[in-house]
């Protein structure tokens, strides 16, 4: 999804749900982590972590464009806005925002390689090479590299 389309969906569920325009910028922020989106109090813009939409899909990434648009709104009306607000948390369920992100930090993985038959073991922990060896062919483990997924 680019930026683009994330800006008139932004504006379409502003639209449908909350019956009122959005007249700022809606865009995907790669250094968002674990969070699912933000609103910026400043320039009102609205910031979303792509890996909403490409681990979980549109629809709850449509959730928490609702969720902020929640933070938005409220905001701009002088209204409460806050998570502890009470008309955040009645306009949240009333547009069927969702209150927490999903999980989205990445896991890692240890990434070792049978020095024998070349076959790749993925494992959350660090293993000891010097004790554990290929399952297929009893070979040598070597680490190969860390990563995330
Ligand atoms: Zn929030
Ligand atoms: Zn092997």
């Amino acid at each position: 999804m680019t930026d683009q389309e994330l800006q008139i969906l932004v504006e379409k569920i502003s639209q449908e749900s909350f019956r009122l325009p959005f007249c700022h910028k809606a865009s995907f922020n790669r250094r968002l982590k674990t969070t699912g989106g933000r609103y910026h109090l400043n320039s009102h813009n609205l910031d979303f972590n792509q890996l909403v939409f490409e681990k979980y899909g549109e629809a709850e990434l449509i959730k928490v464009i609702k969720h902020e648009l929640c933070h938005y709104h409220l905001h701009l009306a002088n209204r409460g806005y806050q998570h502890k607000d009470l008309e955040f948390k009645q306009l949240l369920k009333r547009t069927g925002g969702t209150r927490f992100a999903p999980p989205l930090a990445a896991t890692v993985y240890q990434v070792y390689q049978c020095q024998k038959c070349q076959q790749e073991i993925k494992r959350r922990r660090r293993i000891n090479t010097k004790r554990y060896v290929c399952g297929n062919c009893q070979g040598k483990l070597k680490f190969l590299k860390t990563i995330e997924a």
